[in-house]
């Protein structure tokens, strides 16, 4: 009997199992239907003895201390600030916009102050920010969002600007200092031997079983078990009840060149030309030394495994229909970017993980009967046992 099936071995599955297993002593069962562990940010060697990353470039970042410290009982770290640069009207420039990015665009020598009047004289006046659109225009104006914005979200998400939640492009800002770095987190790096590896140290405990190429309902009627952790897809897990919630997919195109380097930057972005969104070159990334280098190029498209939840509102809605029946299913708890549908980053899944390992143990605390209070060497239950007149 196991105390717990966790389905899916990505960042929520494996923090669950190794919190539950280390430090509660429960029995897991962790399966995935994948043929390895750490879900989307399974990285492997390639043929050429490179480090990849299978399902697109994973670049750890985050203002979480405790995040930071749990994982580093796992791995240790390599220093890694991100940089990516934009090909826009064919030139190569710094993505988040910055003060060099439009001095190169626009063959410009402002300063700081400058570019801040020049972003205002741009900017559109928008109400209430509802949309990625708006977030946009509103920041920087119409010429630039249509220049790096515009259509890379058209391609990336198969839906305008204007269709999808502020949140998304709220993800990238905009600068008026030469910073060039896309994250500015506390903690950024990357772990120092692979995800996997990481993963491989979370899940080592005699009380963690892993099962691969697994689906869950393949073993669910013969597995006996008391709780379920699930980390798929929600709509799935309830068979599509509501209909089908859209995630977006990607095919990922890698490719090895006999040449040490390729791109200027370790990601290239290609707003308005390609099909793909952008190319990524994981030794820039990874530090790793080798004559040969390995890219990857990412194919947005509707159909195929699911990787990002999409942000709109009717999204929203259909999401709260089946969070409502997830909230109501007693003994199956679920968590992670696909089972929560939100569009979490790594350092999020985790924190929503751990957060999940505290609430179970405080429902268990909860349920065990309470122990009974001692007063010197006698418990207070003993002076309660009712008296027995013969023995006295
Ligand atoms: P997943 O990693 O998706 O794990 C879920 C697992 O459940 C999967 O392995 C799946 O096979 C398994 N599963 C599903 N259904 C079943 C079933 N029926 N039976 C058995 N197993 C099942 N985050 C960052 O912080 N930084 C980045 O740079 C970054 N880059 C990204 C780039 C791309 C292209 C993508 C797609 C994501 C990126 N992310 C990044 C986000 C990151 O991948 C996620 O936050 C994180 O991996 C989510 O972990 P999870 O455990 O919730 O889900
Ligand atoms: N985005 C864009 N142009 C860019 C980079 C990002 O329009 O050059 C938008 C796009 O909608 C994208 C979102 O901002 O999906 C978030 O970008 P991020 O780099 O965080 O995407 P992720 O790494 O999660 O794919």
């Amino acid at each position: 009997m196991f105390d717990y099936l966790i389905v899916g071995a990505g960042f929520a599955g494996s923090v669950l199992a190794e919190r539950l297993a280390t430090r509660s002593n429960k029995k897991v069962l962790i399966v995935d239907k994948r043929s390895h562990i750490a879900g989307n940010a399974f990285d492997h060697y390639n043929e050429d003895g490179i480090l990849v990353h299978k399902y697109g470039p994973h670049i750890f970042h985050t203002n979480s201390k405790e995040v930071f410290e749990y994982l580093s009982n796992f791995t240790e770290w390599r220093p890694y600030e991100h940089r990516v640069l934009a090909s826009v009207d064919g030139q190569l420039v710094p993505m988040p916009i910055n003060l060099d990015t439009i001095n190169k665009l626009y063959g410009l020598s402002l300063n700081s102050f400058e570019v801040e009047q020049f972003f205002e004289s741009q900017a559109e006046d928008v109400s209430v920010i509802r949309t990625s659109e708006d977030v946009v225009v509103s920041k920087v104006g119409r010429q630039l969002y249509e220049k790096f914005f515009k259509n890379y979200t058209r391609k990336q998400w198969g839906l305008d600007p204007s269709e999808l939640d502020k949140s998304v492009t709220s993800r990238v800002p905009t600068r008026t200092n030469r910073d060039d770095r896309y994250f500015t987190d506390t903690y950024q790096a990357m772990p120092l031997h692979g995800y996997t590896r990481m993963f491989e140290r979370l899940l080592d405990h005699p009380n963690i079983k892993v099962m691969l190429n697994t689906d869950y309902h393949d073993i669910i009627d013969f597995i006996p078990f008391k709780e379920m952790i699930f980390t798929g897809p929600v709509d799935e897990y309830f068979d599509f009840r509501y209909g089908k919630l859209p995630y977006r997919s990607l095919e990922f195109k890698h490719e090895t060149l006999n040449v040490e380097q390729h791109l200027a930057a370790p990601v290239v972005n290609f707003p308005n030309d390609n099909l793909y969104t952008r190319i990524t070159e994981f030794k820039a990334l990874t530090g790793q030394k080798h004559p040969k280098t390995a890219l990857v190029y990412e194919y947005p498209k509707a159909e195929g495994d699911p990787y990002y939840p999409v942000p709109r509102l009717e999204n929203a809605e259909l999401y709260n229909q089946y969070k409502k029946l997830a909230d109501e299913t007693p003994n199956v708890h679920f968590v992670g970017r696909l089972a929560t549908y939100k569009y979490y980053n790594m350092d999020q899944v985790v924190a929503q993980a751990l957060t999940l390992y505290k609430k179970l143990t405080e429902k268990e605390e909860s349920l065990k009967p309470k122990k009974p209070i001692i007063v010197g060497s006698t418990s207070i239950m003993d002076k309660l046992v009712p008296r027995d007149p013969a023995k006295e």
